[in-house]
């Protein structure tokens, strides 16, 4: 059976929750299938972070982040790993990267990636199609693929399997860029809290109606011992940071309780949510598609029903 390589991501030094979680389902295809199972990162971690695999190369924190570059870096891991499959986190690397990656390795190629199971006749993957509103299942046969994973599809868990890896070099050519030129890069804001580890989400869409009742939605919070987020509009309105928000362009989350008030439950929104363990949805409107995911739902207005709940909240914590 072919080898497996993991496209790692470096987040600040350290291996990022999404490559993590693709080297835990890694390491179970390699107890499956056989093989060896390394990591190519798009950057530079402590290869203490990579032990349980085969292998490691890492391009370098020297290069700055280029589609062309790392696409470069993936082939060129890929042949010299002879790796069948290549697996990446479907984040902007793997946006950028994943159909060039594969169509140069002539393999198929997978992308919204939510689950993997090895099976006799090949990789079976679930993977969300137009924004997730649908979910298709394929087979990808033996012979290989390319898959991208929507970060947090499953926790990250160790193995137990402690063997370092190999350093192999990864020697990238002068014309790695292709032409493309970096212009600038634009630091993302660093989020007080992140949401995508939050047990309790208090999420809040534009049924907030203005930056004025934020303070309602974090003393629910507060009260709940949970962490505001947010919908894209809320974000582009400029009244929560952009680490707060949840969906196709924001966050993936999967806490034990998703309040969702004032969001209507657009795809681009439940693409972000709707696999929380439990979804309650607040609307004045009793039509909105959020209610479709949710397990429970008040039709009312947010701005009542926000103090009451805090209220009640505060009364059984006294
Ligand atoms: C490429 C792309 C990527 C995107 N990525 C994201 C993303 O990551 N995350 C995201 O959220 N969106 C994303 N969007 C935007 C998405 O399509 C929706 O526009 C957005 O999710 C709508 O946000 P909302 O539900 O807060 O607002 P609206 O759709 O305007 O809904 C507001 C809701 O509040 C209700 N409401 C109003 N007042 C009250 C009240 N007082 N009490 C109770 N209910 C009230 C209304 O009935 C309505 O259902 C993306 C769009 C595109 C095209």
């Amino acid at each position: 059976m072919g080898h497996i390589l993991v496209v790692g991501e470096s987040d600040g030094g350290h291996l990022s929750e999404a490559s993590r979680e693709l080297v835990t389902k890694a390491e179970t295809l390699r107890a499956t299938w056989g093989g060896q199972m390394g990591l190519v990162v798009i950057g530079r971690v402590d290869p203490e972070e990579a032990r349980g695999a085969d292998f490691l190369y890492q391009t370098g924190d020297d290069i700055p982040y280029m589609p062309t570059i790392a696409e470069e870096a993936i082939v060129r891991a890929a042949r010299d790993a002879d790796a069948a499959w290549v697996l990446m986190p479907n984040t902007t690397l793997g946006l950028d990267t994943g159909a060039a990656v594969a169509y140069r390795l002539g393999y198929p190629f997978v992308g919204y990636g939510t689950a993997l199971e090895a099976e006799a006749e090949g990789l079976r993957v679930r993977s969300q199609v137009y924004g997730g509103k649908l979910v298709a299942e394929t087979i990808l046969p033996l012979s290989g693929g390319v898959v991208t994973v929507i970060p947090g599809s499953w926790p990250a868990t160790r193995s137990g399997d402690d063997r370092s890896p190999a350093e192999r070099p990864l020697p990238l050519p002068e014309d790695a860029d292709k032409g493309m030129e970096l212009l600038e890069v634009v630091e993302a804001e660093t989020g007080d809290v992140d949401i995508a580890r939050a047990d309790i989400l208090v999420s809040v869409g534009r049924g907030l109606q203005g930056p004025e009742n934020l303070d309602l939605a974090e003393e629910l919070a507060a009260a709940l011992g949970g962490v505001v987020s947010c919908s894209r509009p809320v974000v582009d309105a400029g009244w929560m940071p952009r680490s707060r928000q949840v969906g196709k362009s924001g966050k993936t989350v999967k806490p034990k309780l998703y309040l969702a008030l004032g969001i209507s439950g657009a795809p681009e929104h439940l693409q972000g949510m709707k696999d929380a363990e439990l979804i309650v949805a607040v609307n004045s409107d009793a039509s909105a598609p959020i209610f479709d995911v949710a397990h429970y739902g008040a039709v009312c207005d947010i701005l009542d029903f926000m103090p009451a709940l805090t209220e009640k909240l505060q009364e059984r914590a006294t």
